[in-house]
């Protein structure tokens, strides 16, 4: 047992020793009740108990609402790395951005702390059965550790979870109820079923230790900040005063809403034991078809109107009704940490994802896309601003990638059984080359950074078919454009020795390349006089920093039209 924990009832203010088997508050029956530890016993004691620990979520028990580790439950969860994401920072302008990678927990959500957590606490208490309601994570994540704990687990599913989703729940034993209506109505009928049955249902953000198993994604991301602030990692940022450092943003994707409000939970307490010196802003986001946060929050509204039929394609995030987890997140944004709420629409989730994968390696679930795509809509609004840290819970794993998310021309199709393929060598060759890159337009890369070169490179490699040519300095890409003779040229203005501008002038007097089409890529504040000497020399002109993908491929393509 952590040292002097209990439940404060949000509504009379009761304290209690906390009993998972009693949920209500004893006084008045209100099921929201938030935990409470020793804060004051714990800044002295904390940074020494977990110091020989591993980086784990168990490693801050203390202030988890747990008696003893359950060592035969655990499945390797928390502790997933905390990832640069360096080239979609370079894209946007934002240096220090990070991803928290949840799909490496063990069923590949960030809902594995929850399940940890709560199973643990269930199994403690000697539960043996329950009921859960879910967009399809959270009962995939249950079932795994109900699986180990030997607790039978009623899933309640909408039928618009994916058919993979539900069948994984199926294959851990889980008793699957699949419900044709919306979310909400399924939340609504697992309840109905767990009061019949005398069964436990779990609560969601109503219950202690889902909102508390939340706070460790808050207590590994401060280490991880101040790891890499000590290390010098982080671009322009200077270590805190504090032992702890908690990025300026955490970013979400938002449904329930659950997440958000534990890890800003955890970000609270670290602030009260003195570990960080400010809590991170909140940013949530949803998508447009349901998100009645944001519709509430942009009225000023301290109370949701509940979206009842949600029109999204994305539904792990179809929460209509948030209810009154809305209501403590536009407190506490609005009391302290500060933040944002905003929506997306799904294309620019699709269009997020393809991003994520291509950019940084990263295949990722739509849910998870909004929040990535919500942080280029804050940016761009100016609500992010360059020199802040920001960390997006990737929150969820990929799911089989359907045909609609790709879009057309991913696949090359040799049809190797075919007769006059079969007959002899160069009928492979020449279907073959229907893949080579002969026919494909060159361009040339020029640019004396090598992360830029890079960034380029794998824009242009990754979302079309090009040649690529590179060089570092202007002396080299003249010679490399006269020999190469590239269909267009990527142009850097300020590199050493030779600038952008004389190896635009020289290419230019020059009737072998007076004609190929040029695309200025600078970082550098145009003066008018520049500008001035580069109108009616190129044909486009990017600023580093601000472009995204789409944006120069579509530039690239209309000028090899
Ligand atoms: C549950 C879930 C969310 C939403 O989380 P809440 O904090 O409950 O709003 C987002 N993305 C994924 C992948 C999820 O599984
Ligand atoms: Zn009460």
């Amino acid at each position: 047992m952590p040292l002097y924990f209990y439940a404060e009832c949000l509504d009379c203010g009761f304290k209690t020793p906390y009993d998972p088997k009693k949920p209500g508050c004893p006084k008045c029956g209100s099921l929201w009740r938030e935990a409470h530890y020793n804060y004051a016993v714990l800044a002295q004691t904390f940074l020494k108990q977990i110091a020989n620990r591993p980086f784990n979520l168990w490693r801050y028990r203390e202030l988890l609402p747990i008696q003893k580790i359950i060592p035969d439950l655990t499945l390797g969860e928390g502790g997933t790395p905390l990832i640069h994401a360096k080239n979609l920072g370079l894209m946007l302008g934002l240096p220090n951005l990070y991803i928290k990678d949840e799909r490496q927990g063990p069923t590949n959500s960030f809902k594995d702390r929850q399940a940890a957590i709560t199973i643990a606490v269930l199994k403690e208490a000697g539960i043996t059965e329950m009921v859960c309601a879910s967009t399809g994570n959270v009962a995939i994540s249950y079932s795994a550790y109900a699986s180990r704990a030997g607790i039978k687990l009623w899933a309640f599913l909408t039928s618009l979870v994916p058919a993979v989703k539900m069948r994984e729940v199926a294959l851990y034993g889980t008793q699957v109820v699949k419900i044709t209506g919306s979310y909400d109505l399924t939340k609504q009928l697992a309840e109905e079923f767990s009061r019949q049955r005398n069964m436990f249902l779990d609560l969601g953000a109503r219950s202690i230790p889902c909102v508390e198993s939340m706070k460790t994604i808050a207590f590994e991301i401060a280490e991880q900040i101040s790891n890499l602030v000590h290390n010098h990692e982080l671009k322009d940022i200077e270590p805190p005063k504090t032992p702890w450092m908690a990025p300026d943003w955490y970013i979400q994707s938002v449904s329930g809403g659950m997440g958000p409000l534990g890890a800003d939970k955890g970000f609270r307490e670290l602030k009260l034991m003195g570990l960080i010196e400010k809590q991170p802003k909140l940013g949530l986001i949803q998508t447009e078809g349901c998100a009645p946060m944001v519709h509430a929050w942009r009225q000023n509204k301290d109370e949701v109107i509940p979206v009842l039929s949600p029109r999204t394609r994305i539904e792990t995030l179809a929460t209509g009704n948030p209810g009154r987890t809305y209501t403590l997140l536009r407190k506490a944004i609005q009391k302290g940490s500060g933040g944002e709420i905003e929506s997306v629409s799904d294309e620019e989730a699709f269009r997020a994802m393809h991003l994520l994968a291509k950019m940084e390696g990263l295949s990722v679930e739509p849910a998870a896309a909004v929040a990535f795509a919500g942080v280029v809509k804050l940016f761009r609004a100016g609500t992010i601003k360059p020199n802040e840290v920001v960390v997006i819970n990737c929150t969820g794993h990929t799911v089989p990638v359907e045909r609609s998310m790709l879009g057309e021309g991913w696949e090359h199709n040799i049809d190797a059984t075919a007769k006059a393929v079969q007959e002899n060598e160069e009928g492979l060759l020449a279907a073959l080359s229907s893949v080579t890159i002969d026919k494909f337009p060159k361009i040339a890369i020029i640019d004396d950074e090598p992360d830029v070169r890079k960034l380029v490179r794998r824009i242009l490699q990754s979302q079309g078919n090009y040649v690529l040519v590179e060089a570092s300095n202007g002396k080299d890409a003249v010679e490399i454009i006269r020999k190469e003779r590239p269909n267009l040229i990527l142009l850097d203005l300020m590199m050493p020795d030779m600038d952008g501008f004389s190896v635009m002038d020289t290419l230019q007097s020059q009737p072998e390349t007076r004609e190929i089409p040029i695309i200025v890529v600078t970082a550098k504040e145009l003066t008018a006089f520049e500008k001035g000497r580069l109108k009616g020399h190129i044909q486009s002109l990017m600023q580093k920093g601000n472009f995204m993908s789409d944006d120069l491929l579509d530039e690239v393509n209309s000028l090899l039209k």
